[in-house]
């Protein structure tokens, strides 16, 4: 099964049509190594248009790596990575296509911190989209709604608390219109309180249909929100299942190890 082939724009303009039956995301034996060390191994993943996805795993398992590839932040050596049906190599166009359907959301909120919050989100579609500002500004108030801080519209990110900070981060990328959402611990910067109104927008989102990869040890989401809960180790997917099954029945000792430590 072999992607579109792009056309002299880079991306075909029926894309979206052409692969709406298609996985959103889909990797094939997958390798990568930081020079000599051997980060990804063997990694296969497909993710559906609307599935949730949680990728849980032991620090240094290769789990921010891997989601760091499907939007080129890395470089993966062997194997292939397709979003949407554009694989990704090193075509610029290709890449550029694909950073524009994938939404990430850091650890660290990651915020331009000279720039109040609603310039951080009116950015990207001003100059990557060409929206005009006013309608730019008018989707940005609807998502800072929808992650319920509109009243911090105006004031810088240093103004904020980490929980709110991390909620513009979630809104911003949205703007951007993004077929699926990457979240890479998103909650585990925060202090204890400010968790569980990050986990709410995130839930809300999952609500809404949005296809979306979470690495996060936060198990009463995954259970919540999971279709699919994932475990690394030592850079391969070892075991993958219903958040039910997962967390009841683990088949690797890896996993039974890893859940008595983090549950
Ligand atoms: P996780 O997110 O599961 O904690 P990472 O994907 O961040 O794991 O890292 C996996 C391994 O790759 C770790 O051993 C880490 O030290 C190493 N690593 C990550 N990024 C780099 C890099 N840029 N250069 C070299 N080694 C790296
Ligand atoms: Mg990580």
């Amino acid at each position: 099964d072999v992607p579109k082939p792009a056309d002299a724009d880079g991306v075909s303009a029926d894309r979206v049509s052409a692969n709406s039956d298609k996985p959103l995301i889909e990797l094939s034996g997958v390798n990568k190594w930081f020079g000599p060390y051997h980060v990804l191994r063997d990694i296969d993943l497909t993710v559906a248009r609307g599935e949730r996805i949680v990728i849980c795993g032991p620090s240094g398992s290769g789990k921010s790596t891997l989601i760091r590839c499907i939007n080129r932040l890395e470089q993966h050596q062997q194997g292939r990575i397709v979003v949407d049906g554009i694989e990704l190599t090193n075509d610029l166009k290709h890449i550029d296509a694909v950073r524009r359907d994938v939404g990430m959301v850091f650890q660290h909120f990651n915020l331009f911190p000279h720039l109040t919050v609603l310039q951080n989100l009116t950015l990207g579609p001003i100059w990557v989209l060409k929206q005009p500002r006013a309608e730019a500004e008018a989707t940005a108030m609807r998502y800072l709604e929808r992650v319920r801080i509109p009243e911090q519209a105006n004031k810088y990110p240093g103004q904020l608390s980490g929980g709110q900070q991390q909620r513009v981060a979630i809104a911003r990328s949205l703007c951007m219109a993004p077929k699926i959402m990457l979240f890479d611990e998103p909650t585990s910067a925060l202090d204890p309180e400010m968790v569980k109104e990050v986990l709410d927008v995130m839930t809300s989102l999952a609500d809404s249909g949005m296809t979306m990869l979470c690495v996060t040890h936060e198990m009463g989401f995954a259970r919540q929100v999971a279709d699919r809960v994932l475990f690394m180790d030592q850079g391969r997917i070892v075991e993958q299942n219903t958040p039910e099954a997962f967390f009841t029945h683990p088949q690797h000792e890896r996993t039974r190890l890893f859940l008595s430590q983090i549950l």
